[in-house]
């Protein structure tokens, strides 16, 4: 274990940002991660308390005890092994995971919880630094081919793991890069691109063939992005390849359609947030949704909506203002009866801290504006009930509003191409199948990933990707030695 006392005698440390009025200048990630001798000491808190809740809370099973304590004993590369034993692309999650491990931490009983995540962020950026991560190659190819459709963290961590187990993976993406959220979505400034591009040369390397611009299915579906310029039924595809993954991801953005929907100015989060990344890879658009000068209303209170206040004040927006139909959570959870699950509690994200008026218990009522074009939103107060809400009589307000971002969650995979596939769906419209096999109703054809599961996180999507993966190679070969 680190030291046996330091989780008495060391406070936790939060991972440095850059001031405010500097990040706000630009699109770059402004977090540094711990210097070596502090992560050092993050990792001498970690208690080793005999059951790892942290490993049980993080979806991937990280095995966080024993990185924490090779952390605290300076053995870096040792870390790194242990850390990719079960994690392809820490560098995502060490900068965008929710950190639900965290929440789950003996320490967080009784004081502040180990700073996990911020280890994993000094391990995989000291593993790049150092030059220690280098392509895996298969001992043996198997002859296999596989196909994957969608390049987010589902269908990377699938195609990785299966080109390392010896088969031939190519991966189709329906937009002109690979990544999937992580690329068009996933604002800049949290996420810098090129964690995905150097992981995309490893497994090029490795054998990962990537196919952009390439959209699987027949028809397309009206409102998703989509800049694929060419076609492929996956009846061609199926009589190609051995074996097929799906991981297109859950694209559809839930619709708030009240009065006025229709009038200029309002878009979801998903038209507004990729345009951002592409102009910041260099993309020449012939029009951008810009927030410059604007009074900006963003409902919905989650990450997506945090994405669009922090992409809105970069542009220079006059005002922002962020609307939540529940209520304001607590600021502290009653940590002896949610412990270790994660809490619902009061987050303020770094978006927040640069400038945004917040709101809870907000119902948008209608919105408002003259020759076709937005000028206000009207809203009303509600209260909660049993899980029922009701408007509050005579609490209607209106807000001036120039630009409203719509977002509220994804309602559902694009379900275009699952018909094309003709593949059984649950109630919600995605693709059904279990957590055992990941096999959805057609043979040979697999899922993962929010494409299965719904809209979540990426830890997540890395999960059913491997786990998907060991699925597909124990039906390519019989068995398999991939871990789940
Ligand atoms: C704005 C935003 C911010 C977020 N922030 C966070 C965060 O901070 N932390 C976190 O953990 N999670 C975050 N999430 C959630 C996270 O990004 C997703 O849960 C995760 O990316 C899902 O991974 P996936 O591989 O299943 O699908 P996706 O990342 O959605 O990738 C699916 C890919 O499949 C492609 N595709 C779909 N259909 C086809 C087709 N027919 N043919 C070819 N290609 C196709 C799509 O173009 C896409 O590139 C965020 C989500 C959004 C929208
Ligand atoms: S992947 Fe997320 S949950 Fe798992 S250890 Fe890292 S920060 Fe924690």
């Amino acid at each position: 274990m680190g030291k046996p006392t330091g989780y008495i005698e060391f406070q936790r440390l939060s991972e440095e940002s850059l001031p405010v009025a500097e990040r706000l200048r630009n699109y770059k990630e402004f977090v540094l991660h711990l210097t070596d001798e502090q992560a050092k000491i993050q990792g001498a808190r970690c208690m080793d308390c005999g059951i790892p809740f942290c490993s049980s809370g993080c979806p991937i099973n990280n095995i966080i005890p024993d990185w924490n304590d090779l952390v605290y004993r300076g053995n870096w590369r040792a870390a790194l092994d242990v850390l990719h034993s079960t994690n392809n692309f820490p560098d995502f999650t060490g900068r965008i995971c929710p950190a639900p491990c965290e929440a789950a931490c003996t320490v967080n009983i009784i004081g502040d919880a180990v700073g996990i995540k911020s280890i994993e962020h000094a391990i995989i950026d000291k593993g790049w630094e150092m030059g220690w991560i280098t392509p895996v190659l298969a001992t043996n190819k198997t002859g296999k081919k596989v196909a994957i459709v969608g390049s987010g963290p589902a269908g990377l961590a699938a195609a990785q793991q299966l080109a390392r187990a010896g088969h031939d993976v190519t991966v189709y993406e329906k937009n002109d890069r690979i990544g999937g959220l992580l690329r068009y979505g996933i604002p800049d400034f949290k996420f810098d691109k090129s964690n995905i591009d150097r992981r995309m040369a490893q497994m090029q390397a490795e054998g990962v063939t990537f196919r952009t611009g390439v959209y699987i299915g027949r028809e397309r579906d009206q409102g998703v992005n989509n800049l694929s310029v060419q076609t492929i039924d996956p009846e061609v595809l199926l009589a190609d390849y051995e074996a097929v993954i799906l991981s297109g991801g859950s694209e559809v953005p839930r619709d708030l359609t009240v009065p006025g929907r229709e009038l200029s100015g309002i878009y979801n989060a998903m038209q507004f947030l990729p345009q951002q990344n592409r102009v910041n890879a260099g993309d020449v658009l012939p029009e951008q949704i810009l927030a410059t000068g604007k009074h900006v209303v963003v409902i919905g209170g989650g990450d997506t909506g945090s994405d669009c206040v922090g992409t809105s004040n970069r542009q220079g927006a006059l005002s922002v203002t962020q609307f939540e139909v529940m209520p304001r959570p607590p600021e502290q959870e009653n940590k002896s009866l949610v412990w270790p699950n994660w809490p619902l509690k009061m987050r303020t994200s770094s978006s927040h801290e640069e400038g945004c008026q917040r709101d809870w218990s907000v119902s948008t009522q209608a919105f408002l504006g003259s020759n076709g074009k937005l000028e206000s939103l009207r809203a009303a107060r509600v209260e909660w009930k049993d899980g029922k809400m009701s408007t509050i009589a005579g609490s209607e307000f209106e807000v001036k509003a120039d630009l409203v971002f719509l977002a509220m969650g994804f309602v559902n995979p694009a379900q275009k191409m699952l018909e094309a596939f003709g593949v059984n769906k649950d109630a919600r419209g995605n693709v059904q199948a279990n957590t055992e096999d990941y096999r959805s109703s057609i043979p040979k054809v697999y899922v993962a990933g929010d494409m299965r599961r719904g809209q979540s996180l990426v830890v997540w999507a890395i999960r059913e990707g491997r786990q998907c993966a060991r699925a597909v190679d124990e039906f390519l070969m019989g068995s398999s030695l991939l871990p789940r």
